[in-house]
């Protein structure tokens, strides 16, 4: 018999089919797995899981569902909190199962997998409702996660919302994430859910270029949301960085999964590549570039020791399955090259005593100068806040990557603007979701109204309720 401590296991792709492509990683349950796996759940009375969830996704509650068979019902409770399951049962961080009571008895309740089990079983082409107009309009810059969140938030509230986007197509960051990841239709499904929500789309139109947040409230909207992100790539910042064959993970996995290649890496034999980094984003670009370079060489480089690399422990494990070759301890020095990129000189670093943020602090040992032959080389070495274009008077802060607001609701130093962001998908989403909370309260303010409750989305009566023992941000009485 089966232990109750140990997760149904998910079946993967064949090691050896996964760099033939871009076709998922993951399986699917099948509906009896689910069901076993629904059946693990221990329906804690105080769920930590939920309390884990940046958006308080009742996955308590869904997870019962899924484990009785009721796929259809378990939808509609996962689609009334999270308008972009669709994407996030397939590339959530999952922190609910970190908190989950059953991990410390065995494994985790496979709370990511159910949501996406309980979307493929169960009728989830759902139709957001929202409350009757306020004939208020609220400008949202930025159509990734927190943009779109906010937009949910606040047309589901009544607002008529506006989302201006510098790009063509929404998404922001989840659109540079990998296909063996992340399938093409996916966001598009989630979006269809808000056809009949007061929400518009302006493309190709970026703020402090082509209009300004400022100007917007001149025009008459009532609100504005700065939902831009941590968009610009840090850069490495040696010589020979501009050569050409240089490019930044930000925008090669744009490039890759947005359908244009600037790159010209697709379809190339024998390539040398090597990705500068050591978080996720890098194993992004490892893996995809394994799987473009056909029979060539991807190699990461990163400048502490294994045990230091920020990647989780799935991107890592997974890069080195798909033979992707690590040096540790190194950090670039100098592109080499003419007119295009041959190499890249790396030194070693020798690590030193954990400061206080429990990183270990390293420094560059001299006469260890190496060259790494390669044609191509691609920077991962974090994202930074872009906000050259902005008046000074929005005083943002930038300490966290995207710019946010100073206030404690995120309002920007210029009234009415609010700005947020976030380090995941459901992160932003949270940002989105209290930016929306905030924008409505202080409309509700200025106008002398109580603020408007979450309400039902799927146009049933009262906000959504809370759970038995819980309370969290978007959780209302
Ligand atoms: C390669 C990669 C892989 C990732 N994988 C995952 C994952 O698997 N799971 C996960 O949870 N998270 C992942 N993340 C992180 C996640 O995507 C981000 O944390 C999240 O998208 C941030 O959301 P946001 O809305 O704050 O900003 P963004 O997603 O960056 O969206 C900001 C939007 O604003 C637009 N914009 C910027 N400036 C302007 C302007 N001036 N005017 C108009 N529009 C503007 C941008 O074009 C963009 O569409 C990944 C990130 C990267 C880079
Ligand atoms: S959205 Fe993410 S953190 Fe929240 S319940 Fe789903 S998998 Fe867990
Ligand atoms: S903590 Fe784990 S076992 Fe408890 S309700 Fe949440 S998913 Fe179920």
């Amino acid at each position: 018999m089966v232990s109750r401590y140990v997760r149904v296991p998910i079946a993967e792709l064949p090691k050896e089919d996964r760099t033939k492509g871009f076709r998922l990683i993951e399986h699917p349950y099948t509906r009896g797995e689910a069901v076993i796996e629904g059946q693990r759940c221990l329906q804690c009375e105080m769920p930590f899981c939920v309390q884990a969830c940046p958006i308080t996704q009742d996955c308590r509650g869904y997870a019962g569902l899924v484990g009785e068979g009721k796929f259809t019902e378990a939808a509609k409770l996962i689609l009334s909190d999270n308008p972009f399951a669709t994407v996030l049962c397939k590339t959530c961080y999952h922190y609910c199962e970190e908190d989950c009571v059953m991990g410390s008895r065995g494994s985790p309740i496979a709370i990511r997998h159910l949501k996406r089990a309980a979307l493929d079983y169960g009728a989830s082409a759902l139709t957001y409702v929202s409350l009757p107009p306020k004939h208020e309009r609220i400008a949202i810059v930025g159509a990734g996660p927190a943009g779109l969140m906010a937009a949910w938030e606040l047309a589901l509230r009544g607002y008529s919302v506006t989302v201006y986007e510098r790009e063509q197509f929404p998404g922001g960051q989840i659109q540079t994430i990998p296909r063996y990841h992340l399938e093409e239709p996916d966001l598009s499904t989630d979006l269809a859910r808000f056809k009949n929500l007061d929400v518009h789309f302006v493309y190709g139109k970026q703020a402090g270029v082509d209009f300004t947040p400022e100007g917007l409230l001149k025009e008459g909207f009532d609100a504005v949301y700065l939902a831009v992100g941590a968009n610009s790539p840090r850069l490495l910042a040696v010589p020979g960085e501009h050569l050409p064959g240089v490019f930044y993970a930000l925008h090669f996995l744009l490039d890759m999964n947005t359908g244009t290649s600037p790159t010209g890496l697709f379809g190339r034999t024998n390539r040398r590549i090597v990705v500068v980094g050591g978080g996720d984003v890098a194993m992004d670009a490892a893996r995809t570039s394994r799987r473009i370079a056909k029979d060539g060489q991807v190699q990461v480089i990163y400048r502490r020791s294994r045990e230091e690399m920020p990647a989780s422990r799935e991107e890592a494990e997974g890069s080195e399955i798909e033979g992707i070759h690590f040096l540790f301890n190194k950090v670039p020095v100098r592109v080499l090259g003419t007119d295009h990129v041959e190499g890249l000189v790396v030194q070693d670093t020798a690590l030193g005593a954990p400061d206080a943020s429990g990183k270990r602090a390293f420094q560059i040992v001299p006469g260890t100068e190496q060259t790494l032959e390669c044609d191509t080389l691609i920077v991962a070495a974090g994202e930074v806040a872009d906000t050259k274009n902005f008046a000074k008077e929005y005083n943002f802060s930038t300490k966290k990557g995207w710019p946010e607001g100073p206030a404690p609701s995120g309002m920007t130093g210029i009234e009415g603007v609010f700005a947020s962001g976030g380090k995941s998908v459901v992160f932003a989403m949270g940002a989105g979701s209290k930016a929306a909370e905030e924008i409505d309260a202080y409309l509700a303010h200025k106008k002398g109204r109580p603020p408007t409750l979450r309400p039902d989305p799927f146009g049933g009566q009262g906000s959504r309720k809370l759970p038995a023992g819980y309370g969290g941000p978007s959780w209302h009485l």
